[in-house]
C-alpha cells in the first residue's frame, strides 16, 4: 500500500482551518506516524518545537498489521501493534504534538524554508521537516494474504516468528532478508520451507551456506504460491512447482505461518526531487545523524534504514531526528 495516495474526505474536515492557497508557517514538520514519527514529535514538543504531525495513509505505520509485540522494552506482558502506537499517539499529543491526518504529496526543499504539499492542496512552510513515512513490506497479491492478515500471515519474522515455536512455518523470497528470516525461524521452529521462485538464491554466498547447511530448512527451487488455505488461520500453502513449464505441478505444504521477504518499499517517493536515496529508493542520511543532503530535513525510521527495521531502532531514530532539529533551528536562530 502506498502511503502517497489521496486520502478520503476525513482529510478535509480536519484540515478544514487551513484555507487552500494560503501557506502555514511551522517551527517541525514530522511526517509519518509509526514509532518513529511519534518519537520525534515526542521529543520536539517537550523542546518547545510545536511539532505538527501528518499521519500518512496507515497512521500508525507498519506496526498497526502486527498482532502482539512483545520485543519493545517496557511490555513485560507485550502489547498489541495497534494500542502501542496508540499509546504513543497520545504520549506525543500530551506535550501539544498537533496530529493530523494528510499525506505529504509533494516537497520544495530547494529554498531555506521547506515547503511540503500536503494533499495536493495545503501547503506548509517548515523550519525542519522530520521524514519518517516508513517502508512499505511487499506482498504477493493474492487474496488469501489479506484474508490471513495477522491469522498466520506475517512480513516480519523477527516480530511474529516467536508465535510459532515448534511449528512448521514458510518464508518467500530468495534474498538476504528470505535467508536470515528463515534461519531466525529455523532457531525457533519445526520446519521452515523456503520458498524461492528461482532455481537459485539471490541472497549472499555466506546466507546461501548458512541456509543450505541448517537440517530444518527445506529450499524449495522453482516454486510460486498460489494460494492460501484454512479454517480462520493458514493450514496449507499451494505451491506451483515450474509454473508455465511442460512439467508444471501442485505441491500443497501444511503451515501455521507464512511470512514474506520479499524485499521493501521505502516511501520515499515524493522526496527524491531534493533528497538523495540509495539505489533501491532508501535516504541516505550522514552516518551516526538523521541529517540528510538538505539542512534542516532529517529522516529517520524504515525510510532510511533497511537493515534493522525494528519498532525500536525506528524509535531511536525519530529522536535523534528530533535532537538533530532541536540544534538546527537552535543554531539558525
Ligand atoms: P531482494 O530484492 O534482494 O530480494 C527479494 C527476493 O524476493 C528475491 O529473491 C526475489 O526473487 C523475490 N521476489 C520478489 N518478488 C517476488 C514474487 N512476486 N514472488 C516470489 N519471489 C519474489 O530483497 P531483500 O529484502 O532480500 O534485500 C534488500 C537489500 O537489503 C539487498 O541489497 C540485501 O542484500 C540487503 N539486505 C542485507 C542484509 C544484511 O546485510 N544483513 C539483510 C537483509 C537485506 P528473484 O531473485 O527471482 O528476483
Amino acid at each position: 500500500m502506498s502511503l502517497f495516495k489521496p486520502l478520503d474526505t476525513k482529510v478535509e474536515e480536519k484540515n478544514e482551518k487551513k484555507p487552500a492557497g494560503e501557506a502555514e508557517k511551522v517551527k517541525c514538520l514530522i511526517i509519518g506516524s509509526g514509532p518513529a514519527g511519534y518519537t520525534a514529535a515526542i521529543y520536539a514538543a517537550r523542546a518547545n518545537l510545536s511539532p505538527v504531525m501528518y499521519e500518512g495513509l496507515q497512521p500508525g505505520g507498519q506496526l498497526t498489521t502486527t498482532t502482539e509485540v512483545e520485543n519493545f522494552p517496557g511490555y513485560p506482558q507485550g502489547i498489541t501493534g495497534p494500542v502501542m502506537m496508540e499509546d504513543l499517539k497520545k504520549q506525543a499529543q500530551r506535550f501539544g504534538t498537533d496530529v493530523r491526518w494528510g499525506l505529504a504529496t509533494d516537497v520544495d526543499f530547494s529554498g531555506k524554508v521547506h515547503k511540503v504539499i500536503i494533499d495536493e492542496k495545503h501547503t506548509i512552510e517548515a523550519e525542519a521537516v522530520i521524514i519518517a513515512t516508513g517502508a512499505t513490506a511487499k506482498y504477493l497479491g493474492m487474496d488469501s494474504e489479506q484474508k490471513y492478515m495477522g491469522s498466520g500471515v506475517s512480513a516480519c519474522a523477527t516480530c511474529d516468528g516467536f508465535f510459532y515455536r515448534g511449528k512448521d512455518v514458510a518464508v518467500v523470497g530468495g534474498g538476504d532478508t528470505a535467508a536470515e528470516e528463515a534461519l531466525y525461524l529455523a532457531g525457533l521452529c519445526k520446519k521452515v520451507y523456503l520458498i524461492v521462485r528461482k532455481p537459485f538464491l539471490r541472497a549472499s554466498k555466506v546466507m546461501q551456506d548458512r541456509v543450505t547447511k541448517a537440517p530444518n530448512i527445506e529450499v524449495l527451487y522453482e516454486h510460486n504460491t498460489k494460494e492460501l488455505r484454512g479454517e480462520g488461520v493458514v493450514e496449507e500453502a499451494v505451491l506451483v512447482k515450474r509454473m508455465g513449464e511442460a512439467d508444471e505441478k501442485e505441491v500443497v505444504i501444511k503451515i501455521d505461518g507464512f511470512f514474506l521477504a520479499i524485499g521493501h518499499t521505502p516511501n520515499s517517493g515524493p522526496f527524491k526531487k531534493y533528497i538523495d536515496t540509495f539505489e533501491d529508493g532508501y535516504i541516505k542520511t550522514i552516518p551516526g545523524t538523521s541529517k540528510t543532503n538538505v539542512p534542516g530535513v532529517f529522516a529517520a525510521g524504515d525510510v532510511q534504514d533497511k537493515v534493522y527495521r525494528q519498532a525500536v531502532t525506528a524509535a531511536g531514530s525519530g529522536c535523534m531526528a528530533a535532537i538533530d532539529a532541536e540544534r538546527y533551528l537552535s543554531e539558525k536562530h
